[in-house]
């Protein structure tokens, strides 16, 4: 029997799941592996008997609690797509404002017909089995995710920062060039995407296991940056976790 998988979103730009119908594309044979019985992008199907679950988006409302724990209830395996689930991701940054500013702010006089809380990573509300980094993931990352969970192997995500792959590159790094870069704290595996393009990396794939915060408190005492500098780099993907950090 192939095992049974299902796609699910919350708050999200749906971005990953785009990833995931691209990726299948070029790897039918995956397709051919495993029966899909729910993926509100790519098809119709509502089957609710899975026990793979791929869960995208992060949880930004009370109500989202008891769907996901639903879902927790069903899947054997329970895997993070993306960084709002990884994360919060993107959607929380409003964590660092005033709720009711922010619902005013998006929804104006129909402000109070919208639930809303600080958003949050799925971790935050349930049990996670594995995670896929990335805003967006990486196509073939969630390829080596899906054929190691079938074979019952641990999923290999790189736990090494991000300035191996970049050195791999030849990029001349960008402290060298007056920028600045979360790379010598950001997990590996997009390719060092950002910096190659001339960007400073705002640490999308989250931070490596144990970062090496005496060599980066290293790195901005010798080009003249600060910690605040550093911090307000990873507020795009990294508010929920500064604010923990801050509890
Ligand atoms: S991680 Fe990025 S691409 Fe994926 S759903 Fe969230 S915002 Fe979209
Ligand atoms: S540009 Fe960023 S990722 Fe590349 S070597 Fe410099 S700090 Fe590391
Ligand atoms: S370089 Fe950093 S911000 Fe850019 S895709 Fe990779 S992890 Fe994300």
């Amino acid at each position: 029997m192939k095992p049974k998988v299902a796609f699910f979103d919350f708050t999200s730009c749906e971005g990953c799941q785009l990833t995931v119908v691209d990726s299948l594309q070029t790897h039918v044979d995956l397709l051919d592996a495993v029966e899909i019985v729910q993926f509100r992008e790519a098809m119709t199907e509502k089957g609710e008997d899975y026990a793979v679950a791929f869960v995208e988006g992060s949880i930004s409302r009370q109500s989202d609690e008891a769907r996901l724990k639903q879902i927790r209830e069903q899947a054997a395996v329970l895997v993070a797509l993306g960084a709002c689930a990884h994360l919060g991701g993107v959607n929380a940054m409003k964590n660092a404002m005033p709720l009711d500013d922010v619902r005013r702010y998006v929804y104006g006089d129909k402000a109070e017909w919208y639930e809303t809380y600080a958003a949050r990573p799925i971790s935050a509300v349930v049990k996670v089995d594995a995670f896929i980094p990335g805003c967006p993931i990486e196509r073939e990352e969630f390829i080596e995710v899906v054929k190691a969970l079938l074979m019952g192997r641990k999923p290999p995500i790189p736990d090494w920062p991000m300035c191996v792959e970049c050195k791999r590159k030849e990029n001349v790094c960008l402290f060298h060039q007056g920028g600045y870069c979360l790379g010598p704290v950001t997990r590996a595996g997009c390719g060092a995407i950002c910096p190659t393009y001339g960007d400073g990396c705002e640490g999308c794939r989250g931070l490596i296991p144990d970062p090496n915060s005496n060599s980066m408190s290293d790195v901005l005492v010798k080009y003249g940056l600060t910690v605040d500098d550093m911090l307000a780099r990873w507020t795009m993907f990294g508010t929920y976790q500064q604010m923990e950090l801050q509890k």
